[in-house]
């Protein structure tokens, strides 16, 4: 099976993803980890992709595109993924549909979370992420049980660059899903709109349903 989540920045695809990861063990693949892996690394990729990161730009569709057809060729994701940030145009999207054609596979399931711009803002400006496992928090709605440690691992938790106010005022205003996207996914009847502001569990609850 293969899913796709959709949404803007903060809305809750990188939380939700690693709950339905660990609910049905479906491969999760994140753009944004993979390219903050990149620049953590100083990668060539990540040396380009920051560029556009750093300004709250999309990375451009012909690097991102060669590095996500380059993970789904990869053994362990043969049955299936679930993609956090991927596709975010039109063009995207041809390019999954077309990989997944090729080996006789297909998006399953478009998956839209939304979310008003106000809790947008608020979510970001209070994102912590572990630097060793990656699990998401929010200082108030869903924080550690000690402050800046991670439950999981006791990784320390850090705020990312690109959630500081100008930026994340940047992401919102060109990073949110063209209506063009979701036509897409709506027109191949695998559309599912998820209000994104319930609560995290409300939200899990609803998407494992549409995925059932
Ligand atoms: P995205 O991947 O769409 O940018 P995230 O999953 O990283 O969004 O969530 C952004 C922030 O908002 C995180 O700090 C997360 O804990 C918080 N968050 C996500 N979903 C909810 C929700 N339904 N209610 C309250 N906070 C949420
Ligand atoms: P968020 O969780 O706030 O939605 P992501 O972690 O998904 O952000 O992405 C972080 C940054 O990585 C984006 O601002 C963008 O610059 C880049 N990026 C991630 N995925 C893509 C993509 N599919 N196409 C272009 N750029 C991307
Ligand atoms: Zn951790």
């Amino acid at each position: 099976m293969f899913i796709v989540l959709l949404g803007p920045p903060g809305a809750g695809k990188g939380t939700q993803a690693q709950r339905i990861a660990a609910a049905t063990q479906l491969l999760h693949i994140s753009t944004g980890d993979m390219f903050r892996e990149h620049v953590k690394g100083g990668t060539e990729l990540g040396k380009q992709a920051n560029e556009y990161m750093s300004k709250g730009d999309l990375v451009p569709d012909a690097l991102t595109i060669q590095m996500l057809l380059e993970r789904i060729g990869r053994a362990d994701a043969a049955e299936g993924a679930m993609f956090d940030g991927f596709p975010r145009n039109v063009p995207q999207a041809e390019a999954l549909d077309a990989a997944l054609a090729g080996r006789a596979a297909k998006v399953d399931h478009a998956l839209l979370i939304s979310a008003p711009d106000d809790e947008l803002l608020s979510r970001l400006g209070g994102r912590w992420i572990c630097r060793n496992c990656g699990h998401l928090y929010h200082e108030r709605n869903d924080p550690p049980k000690k402050a800046g440690i991670c439950d999981l691992c006791t990784g320390e938790l850090y705020q990312r660059e690109d959630d500081r106010p100008g930026v994340v005022m940047a992401r919102l205003e060109k990073q949110k899903p063209p209506v063009a996207l979701i036509e897409h996914y709506r027109k191949a009847d695998i559309l599912s709109e998820i209000d994104g502001k319930q609560s995290l569990d409300a939200v899990t609850a609803v998407l494992l349903e549409a995925i059932k």
